[in-house]
């Protein structure tokens, strides 16, 4: 049987997963890696895929069926998506839940003009965490849903420290408040303001000459950031910050709470505890690679959530096998 031949846009984080993730998936074959930068300087993990500048995408239009996109969710995904669905079918990890509808606007309009297919918004929040929303909401009608993230490490935020001046490098951690799934697990269903849910550790290696307590204002009163949470902030050497920090670590877990009939209690959880996100996050991404190729197979076309792909789509089996196996 033939392969499912995939190419791999943006060669980060997400890039490098997918790489490993496709070695996984004998069904699949990657065909090449498309880079912004000069790919001479792009170190990928297999000497033997080729990588390419974006400017040669379209020469790849029939040797390439699926394109995963491994852009950061600001600015690459949202030109580069409805772009590359003008000749691929597509998945990406959009990730600012926000601006979902108005995306999904774009790369429909793109992909169903070219009678493609584009999954945007793929991973484990948006991904697997907003089907294991839906399930909780359908399956018990009569409650409260609650995500809580962490124990982990949090790009945008770890980002936004080191942009203050004085600091050298920084991470930033997001943990659950212990309390406050307690209180959930049981079936209380409280109301649970963002405070009472998150704490942010942080950890800072400063410049030598940076002012300690300025830079620790700086973070705990930043808007938008930190300013609604319970930070914390500890100063670090450079040395602990690669042995301890190097890491990036997430997960956490989506809670249904509710009741049924005669007012039974009913819990439903789903959780996640991963030593790599951006690697979790890749082996979903490729699993909907295949949803991708097997929906476009079907003469689908136009853009799709995870709420519009059956899961037996996802799966190498057949659903002979699947119903056998798995049921
Ligand atoms: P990176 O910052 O590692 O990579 C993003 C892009 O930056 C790459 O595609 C690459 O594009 C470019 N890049 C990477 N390394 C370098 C470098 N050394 N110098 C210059 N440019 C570089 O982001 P991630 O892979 O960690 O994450 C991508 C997005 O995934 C995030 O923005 C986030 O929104 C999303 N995400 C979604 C999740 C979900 O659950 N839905 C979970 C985790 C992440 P190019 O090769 O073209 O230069």
């Amino acid at each position: 049987m033939s392969k499912i031949r995939i190419g791999i846009v943006g060669y980060g984080n997400l890039g490098r997963g997918v790489q490993f993730a496709i070695k996984q998936n004998p069904d699949m074959e990657l065909i090449a890696v498309f880079t912004r930068r000069d790919p001479s300087t792009v170190q990928v993990n297999d000497d033997s895929v080729g990588v390419f500048l974006m400017d040669n995408v379209k020469d790849f239009k029939d040797k390439i069926d699926v394109m995963i996109l491994c852009g950061g969710s600001a600015t690459d995904l949202p030109e580069q998506t409805p772009q590359l669905a003008q000749d691929f079918h597509t998945v990406d990890s959009f990730d600012t839940h926000a601006l979902i509808p108005q995306f999904f606007e774009k790369v429909d309009k793109s992909a169903k003009a070219s009678d493609k297919v584009g999954i945007i918004s793929v991973g484990w929040d948006p991904g697997l965490f907003s089907l294991n929303r839906l399930l909780g909401e359908v399956v018990l009608p009569e409650g409260n849903t609650y995500t809580f993230w962490g124990d982990g490490l949090s790009q945008g935020h770890s980002d936004a420290i080191r942009r203050i001046e004085g600091v050298k490098n920084a991470v930033q951690y997001t943990l659950p408040v212990k309390e406050a799934v307690d209180r959930v697990r049981k079936g209380e269903q409280p109301r649970l303001s963002t405070r009472e849910k998150h704490t942010r550790e942080c950890f800072v290696v400063l410049h030598a000459d940076a002012n300690q307590e300025q830079v620790e204002q700086q973070i705990v009163t930043m808007p938008n950031y930190f300013s609604d949470y319970n930070t914390t902030v500890q100063f670090i050497s450079e040395e602990e910050f690669i042995s301890n920090h190097s890491g990036m670590p997430h997960g956490g877990f989506v809670i249904r709470s509710g009741v049924s009939g005669a007012k039974e209690q009913q819990l439903m959880e789903f959780s996640l505890k991963l030593d790599s996100n951006p690697n979790f996050t890749s082996s979903v991404l490729v699993a909907y690679a295949r949803a991708a190729y097997g929906l476009g197979k079907a003469g689908q076309s136009g853009a799709k959530t995870v709420y519009d792909i059956p899961l037996g789509l996802l799966s190498p089996k057949s659903a002979e096998q699947l119903r056998a196996e798995l049921l």
